[in-house]
């Protein structure tokens, strides 16, 4: 049996999106900015896809962009904002993915200062804190994460998003991982930017989208051509953008029935890994179904020295999961996330992510293999 439970990292692309993709990758090859119809068939379709993504996100067109994914958009968000508004301080967490963490350690190398907010052992912040902060300096870009891609905990963007809206201060928040998984009204978020990557909802990889609000305008990322009116310079990736707003569009209209199945599949592997493992714990606030990123569980095993062939393991068996525990002292290999929320070096930690797609009969059969694994290994 093959299983994959690795759907943080990508999800399988759905038919139907595929099947929406296929006719710009044949028929309709033109390039969106020739003024023929082959060019004007293309760009109206793409036009089309922008309007989809702003409905569903209860916003503007005008306040959408293509980018090459969730990387190039949280890298346009703060290198941008931080150029056009002169801003020297930035207020983020260690748990960021490293599509922001890097990027603003980059900008700390060149002299921004940054402030890391402490977090617990959940992985949860203080909003008080960001307030002291701001009080010091509100000229600030905050950049926090919706949902922590490893180890499922939620920050509250709407709260943050008010707090820095009150203070002038820039609010970006990649969401790339809870897109299509959260409705995000954006009449109602205060963020001046978030972000989204079509793999991460069944869509094709290499395309994503960011937005920014119409209050602070930024200049291009990507110099180049006019694409993406003058934002991002590079002929558009056609076919991944129909892909995209399609593969949105379809996550909107069953969101609701999706996240059931997704939270029970959750719900039954939670309640199977307590009954048979040992000594199991959830890093971060996974285990809480209802108030943690639904579709991530961050299993977290008892010590033991075979911990590091986990995956290996598991992958001889066909099950597709990501991990890594803490980086021990000394090591800077392993889990940042896990490292900053204190999680012992010596618990093996396995991700197990889930989809639409993801079935109870797939959770027997993975937590029968893990058993077996580590009654072996014991
Ligand atoms: N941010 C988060 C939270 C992610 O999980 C990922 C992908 O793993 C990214 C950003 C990067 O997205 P992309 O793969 O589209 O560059």
């Amino acid at each position: 049996m093959k299983v994959y439970f690795d759907n943080a990292a990508t999800t399988p692309i759905d038919e139907v999106v595929f099947e929406e993709m296929k006719p710009y990758m044949l028929e309709h090859f033109g390039n969106p900015s020739s003024i023929h119809s082959h060019g004007r068939q293309v760009r109206a379709a793409i036009e089309r896809s922008r309007k989809k993504v702003a409905d569903l996100l209860n916003t503007s067109p005008s306040e959408i962009f293509f980018t090459s994914g969730g990387t190039e958009a949280d890298n346009t968000a703060i290198r941008c904002a931080i150029e056009a508004y002169g801003i020297q301080k930035i207020i983020t967490t260690p748990l960021e993915h490293h599509a922001v963490l890097h990027t603003v350690q980059a900008l700390e190398k060149q002299g921004k200062e940054v402030h890391y907010l402490a977090v617990d052992e959940k992985g949860q912040i203080d909003i008080n804190e960001i307030e002291a902060e701001l009080k010091k300096e509100p000229n600030t870009l905050v950049t926090l994460m919706h949902a922590n891609n490893e180890i499922g905990t939620l920050n509250d963007i709407y709260a943050i998003a008010e707090l820095c809206h009150e203070y002038g201060a820039i609010f970006h928040s990649d969401t790339v991982q809870s897109m299509a998984h959260y409705r995000h009204d954006l009449q109602e978020l205060k963020a001046n930017f978030i972000v989204g990557s079509a793999h991460k909802f069944h869509g094709p990889k290499g395309i994503g989208f960011l937005y920014v609000n119409h209050e602070k305008r930024i200049a291009p990322f990507i110099h180049g051509g006019a694409q993406e009116r003058n934002m991002r310079g590079g002929t558009e990736n056609v076919y991944g953008i129909i892909g995209l707003a399609k593969a949105l569009e379809m996550a909107y209209s069953e969101m609701d029935e999706h996240r059931k199945q997704i939270e029970s599949v959750k719900s039954y592997m939670i309640g199977r890994l307590k009954d048979q493992i040992n000594g199991i714990e959830f890093n971060g606030t996974s285990e809480d179904v209802e108030n943690s990123l639904y579709t991530v569980l961050s299993a977290s095993l008892p010590p033991s020295d075979d911990n590091d062939m986990l995956l290996f393991n598991l992958d001889i068996n066909g099950i597709s999961a990501s991990g890594g525990s803490a980086c021990s002292s000394g090591s800077n290999i392993g889990s940042h996330v896990l490292t900053a929320i204190g999680s012992d070096p010596q618990r093996g930690a396995v991700r197990f992510s889930f989809s639409r797609f993801n079935t109870k009969q797939e959770v027997d059969y993975v937590v029968d293999k893990l058993n077996e694994i580590l009654t072996v290994s014991v």
